[in-house]
């Protein structure tokens, strides 16, 4: 469907936030609850040995159901058959070289094999998957673990313009695939719709998803709603169940929203979600996939975007272009952003502005024409303030260029988080100048976005306001022109100013 510029960075936010949470997480799965305050980092590691901001079975399990889902988008339809068998075939695929697949859902995919192998096939169908659940089910009573929560988030997308009472219904589906307990299917269903919903109107509501369920089990999961409000995550000490985790990562999110709201409140979440120990990465990739919904890929801090990567061969981008196709319901666009290989900027002027910084020449400030010369300049981390096409991205590390959503607009409605994702900009250059790294700094014509970075950036190394910093950039930047909202950042980053804070740009970052 037609998505507004703020339903477009919901959409991208989605699989992007589950993955940092399902990484952020990944370092601390089955270890204690972390007291209130306690770091939270990317560190790696955990039972099962992962690199520092690689995402895990969760994500993992997540991207083929967007693939899948995506390709059926632009055929027939949703989840239909088709697209269930080329979900299973690639879970199926992967758990062959994962390190963490789920008990409930390795018993299933062996189960699964099993079945098509007795019918003389050499590879899975999604029929094969829900027989095997409902085998695993049916034998031991108890088939309720989190597996099939923790994946289900892009299903919402493919069905932001259904009704909601489809998706329920899909979500049951996919969720038995390896999963079919009723519980396991209704917390699928309420989280899509909750997704769903916040997707659409940014609103976080799981009160109208209740409706769709029979009133008596409405009523049971009303209760469990209720008590994960009055609950922190760590009271859910049995978090591999889906009801636990359901409740576990609804209460990350609960909380943090009593004392944080817009990007402050995904991060603390998601931070919350891993303290509350135990299943860390399941449950705050849960609460991603929400939170996500709910603040969009531009309230994910560039910190947690920076090296996610994971199965199959993904990175941030990915995820991001993954979601917002998904949302979109066109299937995958070559020729349009982010997924061309160009973006065309042939009809702008004045795009090969290229000066350096007036507080600091180690960074350079550019228009989009300056790109060609990195390698000249020796310039070893980018920070693109403008859309640009995958081949466009200049030869640093993946690592070493920062991408930022930011429209040159004082329009409500054209950015989520504008102030945010501009200070974000300017501690990003901070950080790659901390690492030694030479920096280009740019958008299209480096007269609004940039200079406005660069000001944020110059009023944190030159000790002195962002609005004395812009007058600086203007004199290298003659055509530095700020749109009024940008104009409102810099001034705001004035007034709340706290010189115990460390600087201007720091202290407008609260
Ligand atoms: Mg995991």
């Amino acid at each position: 469907m037609k998505l507004n510029p703020l339903q477009n960075d919901r959409a991208a936010g989605v699989l992007v936030a589950l993955a940092a949470g399902d990484a952020l997480g990944a370092g601390y799965e089955f270890g204690p609850p972390l007291p209130d305050g306690a770091d939270v980092i990317m560190k790696g590691g955990g039972p099962f040995g992962f690199a520092p901001a690689e995402w895990t079975d969760d994500t993992s399990m997540a991207v083929p159901i967007a693939q899948a889902l995506l390709t059926s988008a632009s055929g027939d339809g949703s989840s239909s058959p088709a697209a269930l068998t080329m979900v299973v075939r690639a879970w199926t695929s992967w758990a062959t070289e994962a390190k963490d697949v789920g008990a409930q859902t390795s018993s299933v995919i062996a189960a699964a094999r099993r079945l098509a192998a007795a019918a003389g096939r050499s590879k899975v169908h999604a029929a094969d998957f829900s027989a095997a659940a409902a085998d695993f089910h049916a034998r031991t009573g108890r088939s309720a673990g989190n597996g099939s929560l923790m994946r289900t988030a892009p299903l919402a997308l493919a069905y932001l313009d259904r009704e909601p009472g489809e998706l329920m219904a899909a979500a049951g589906v996919m969720s038995a695939l390896t999963h079919a307990d009723p519980d396991a299917q209704e917390a699928c269903g309420l989280w899509c719709v909750a997704i769903r919903n916040a997707v659409l109107t940014g609103r976080l509501d799981f009160r109208a998803g209740l409706t769709l369920l029979p009133a008596e089990r409405a009523s049971v999961w009303l209760e469990r709603i209720e008590t994960a409000e009055r609950s922190r995550p760590r009271d859910f000490t049995r978090n591999g169940w889906v009801v636990e985790a359901f409740q576990g990562a609804w209460s990350a999110i609960h909380y943090a929203g009593l004392s944080a709201s817009g990007p402050a409140r995904l991060r603390a979440a998601l931070e919350e979600a891993v303290r509350g120990g135990r299943d860390t990465d399941t449950v705050a990739a849960i609460a991603g996939g929400l939170v996500g919904a709910a603040y969009g890929y531009t309230a994910v801090p560039f910190e947690w975007r920076r090296r996610l990567h994971g199965w199959p061969c993904m990175r941030t981008r990915d995820l991001m272009t993954l979601g917002m196709e998904l949302g979109r319901g066109e299937g995958r666009r070559s020729t349009s952003w982010p997924r061309a290989g160009r973006h065309d900027y042939s009809m702008w002027s004045r795009t090969d502005a290229l000066v350096q910084h007036p507080h600091d020449d180690g960074v350079w400030l550019g228009g989009v024409g300056s790109l060609g010369r990195v390698a000249e300049l020796g310039i070893d981390a980018v920070v693109s303030l403008c859309r640009l096409g995958t081949l466009d991205v200049p030869a640093v590390a993946a690592e070493d260029h920062a991408t930022f959503w930011v429209v040159d607009s004082h329009v409500v409605g054209d950015n989520a988080h504008a102030g945010f994702v501009l200070r974000e900009a300017a501690a990003a250059v901070e950080r790659f100048r901390s690492e030694g790294k030479t920096v280009l700094l740019h958008c299209v014509r480096a007269e609004s976005r940039t200079p406005t970075v660069a000001a944020l950036y110059g009023a944190s190394v030159a000790g002195v306001s962002p609005l004395e910093a812009l007058e600086d950039v203007r004199r290298v930047l003659p055509n530095a022109r700020p749109n009024r909202l940008f104009m409102q950042v810099l001034a705001e980053a004035v007034t709340t100013t706290d010189p115990a804070a460390g600087g201007a740009t720091r202290a407008g970052a609260q």
